[in-house]
């Protein structure tokens, strides 16, 4: 897994020229000992150089050659980057080589405990309603690197507070499931010990409800969260939101979700995010509560971040709170997520929905 991961990496870097197809790999084209290539894999995921200069470990000539070949440590650039009004909530908008734009938060909470949302795709074709992300439409997915590159400049970032990373999410743009391949590689690049160094228990990937990928998740052997938008206990209100319902309906993916506690022994948390008259109701709680009974299961709640472009209005805090009310009476273990950087429009597609153009219609 660790060799794994410097690959990954090194081949990203080896293709990252403009000019870079077909070029012959990284340690022949330079003559590069295999000592050379992991002090620079090391320098990038785990001192976060942003640039070739940095890297001290190598010969000053051997960094002037790559520079001047073209390649580059960074495969994102930063465009925007907002601070909420209390420091806490960090949004960054960042720009990839073809000129997409994805955005990437990170949440500095009250005790040392730092998570970075990351995105997996520009733009997503899942269209829920009520996500500025879905209402944009889908565009391409993102490599491993282009991934893991978001929780590397918020590392750089901290490190030069005196603070790291503790936790990421798979919750910013995208579907994370959709982009399977490089969301892996992505997570063997966070959780390289040689290199980045997160725990997998620290990583908590957020899927949309793509049963084939939750079965192919469940035979991984890794111990990453798995988190599962649900937001609604029924097929008919889920469906009227949430698109991807009509796929996959909620019998399938509980029976999916049973299935991966069964396998893994991990606990799965669910995702519900409130939506005025749409599912906060005292029905749709005790509905929920009766899918989550019984099983290793956790409901996150989530206060609803308004969105201009969608028709939603979020739930006020007395009603989310006598529907947690109602999830505990019945024994479910629930947490009400606190909203951070409401300020700064830090939810799913809103930084990018300001300055971006609406990508081309679903697919
Ligand atoms: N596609 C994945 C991950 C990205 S969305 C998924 O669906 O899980 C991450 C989470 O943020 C999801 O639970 C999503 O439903 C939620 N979300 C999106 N827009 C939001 C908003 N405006 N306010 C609150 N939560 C939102």
């Amino acid at each position: 897994m660790n060799s794994n991961a410097q690959a990954v990496w090194l081949d990203a870097f080896a293709r990252s020229a403009d000019d870079s197809d077909g070029r012959a790999p990284l340690a022949a084209t330079y003559d590069l000992k295999p000592y050379r290539l992991a002090q620079l894999y090391r320098a990038a995921t785990k001192e976060f150089a942003a640039d070739l200069d940095e890297v001290t470990t190598l010969p000053a000539d051997l960094r002037r050659r790559l520079a001047a070949d073209g390649l580059r440590l960074e495969s994102i650039a930063p465009v925007v980057l907002q601070r909420s009004s209390d420091g806490q909530t960090t949004k960054g908008l960042f720009r990839l080589r073809d000129g997409n734009e994805v955005e990437a938060v990170l949440m500095e909470h009250w005790n040392d405990r730092t998570t970075v949302c990351i995105s997996s795709q520009a733009g997503c074709a899942y269209a829920c309603a009520f996500c500025s992300t879905g209402q944009a439409g889908y565009t391409r997915n993102l490599s491993a690197v282009e991934i893991f590159d978001q929780a590397r400049f918020f590392a750089r970032e901290l490190k030069s507070r005196g603070k790291k990373i503790t936790n990421v999410v798979f919750m910013g743009q995208g579907e994370p499931f959709a982009n399977y391949d490089a969301v892996m590689d992505a997570v063997r690049l966070l959780n390289d010990p040689n290199g980045f160094g997160l725990g997998h228990r620290h990583i908590t990937i957020s899927t949309v409800g793509l049963v084939p990928q939750i079965e192919r998740f469940a035979g991984e052997g890794i111990q990453v969260n798995l988190a599962i938008s649900l937001h609604a206990p029924t097929d008919v209100q889920r469906s009227s939101f949430m698109p991807v319902n009509r796929k996959f309906k909620i019998g399938e993916l509980m029976a999916a979700c049973a299935a991966y506690v069964e396998k893994t022994h991990r606990k799965v948390f669910f995702e519900y995010v409130m939506l005025e008259d749409v599912n906060d109701d005292d029905a749709s709680a005790r509905a929920l509560a009766k899918l989550m009974r019984g099983h290793l299961y956790h409901v996150n709640l989530i206060p609803y971040n308004a969105t201009p472009d969608a028709p939603m209005r979020g739930t006020g805090d007395g009603r989310i709170r006598a529907f947690a009310k109602t999830l505990d009476d019945a024994g479910v273990p629930t947490t009400v997520r606190t909203p951070m950087g409401r300020d700064i429009a830090a939810a799913c597609g809103q930084l990018r929905a300001q300055t971006q153009p609406r990508a081309r219609a679903a697919v």
